[in-house]
């Protein structure tokens, strides 16, 4: 007998599956058809929010499962699952915040379309869907050192934290997309895409940058995608079952998934 009978992916989209600059996943077109083929539920799991994942799926019709805003939000088809803070609770903690430092301070679920666009040079209809926010918002502010430490102690009173990203420091939950596989997972079976326990789906799951380590942690097959633009590979987490692919972004993304699937199907076709 095999250990897993059935097999689910979830992926990392900017940097992973997209490529960092053109946001193009063509290069991983051959393995995303042999997933369809062998109906692997794909699952995208990102930062963006599902406004945005949502649009991109519409467009290219890739993704079985939509996780947004770091695993605040989590949608299969017509379900939609909350783990993440309330918009009650994220705008009453950026208000208190508002009003505890120095300068000026908004964040995208407030902004408008253009000042958002403005901020992080998206189109006007992308910065919509960005603004478009579950349980996440990122702030427009220019802080001091005690203006973070103020905003971070603010956060914590109302069971959040202050996250820096790539270029915001984001309010958000104590959610991460490690729990968030297990939810999907959850809801999968209750559609009877994956078998019901014991019987246990092999779980892959690919990221490239520090806040996919949770997803990575939590999969049976680790993919760490390397950056485009980075220097030398650290690894996000420490196993050594964790997989190195051997290029960036999509290009990369088609190697590991195609090596993973011959070792995960030539196994259950010896086992037999
Ligand atoms: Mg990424």
């Amino acid at each position: 007998m095999t250990k897993h009978s059935h097999c689910v992916i979830f992926t990392d989209l900017d940097g992973t599956l997209l490529d960092h600059d053109s946001y193009s996943w063509a290069p991983a077109a051959a393995a995303i058809g042999r997933i369809k083929q062998l109906h692997i539920p794909l699952i995208a799991i990102s930062s963006k929010t599902l406004a945005e994942l949502s649009f991109l799926n519409d467009r290219d019709d890739i993704f079985d499962g939509l996780i947004g805003e770091n695993g605040g939000v989590i949608c299969l088809g017509d379900q939609l699952e909350h783990p993440g803070p309330t918009t009650k609770t994220i705008d009453g903690a950026r208000n208190a915040i508002a009003r505890a430092v120095s300068g000026p301070l908004a964040g995208f679920r407030t902004s408008s379309p253009a000042v958002i666009a403005r901020e992080t040079g998206l189109a006007p209809s992308d910065a919509a869907r960005a603004a478009q926010r579950h349980c996440s918002d990122p702030l427009i502010w220019a802080p001091t050192e005690t203006d973070i430490a103020t905003a971070q102690s603010i956060a914590g009173e109302f069971g959040l934290k202050l996250v820096k990203g790539g270029r915001f420091h984001t309010l958000c939950g104590p959610t991460d997309k490690g729990k968030a596989m297990d939810k999907m997972i959850e809801m999968l079976i209750g559609i009877g895409r994956l078998p019901s326990p014991p019987a246990k789906p092999a779980t892959i799951a690919l990221g490239d940058s520090a806040n996919d380590a949770t997803m990575l942690a939590a999969a049976d097959f680790p993919v760490q995608i390397p950056q485009k633009h980075g220097g030398a590979i650290l690894p996000l987490i420490d196993d050594t079952k964790l997989l190195i692919a051997p290029e960036p972004g999509p290009s990369g993304w088609n190697s590991a998934i195609n090596q993973l699937l011959d070792q995960i199907f030539n196994a259950r076709v010896q086992a037999h």
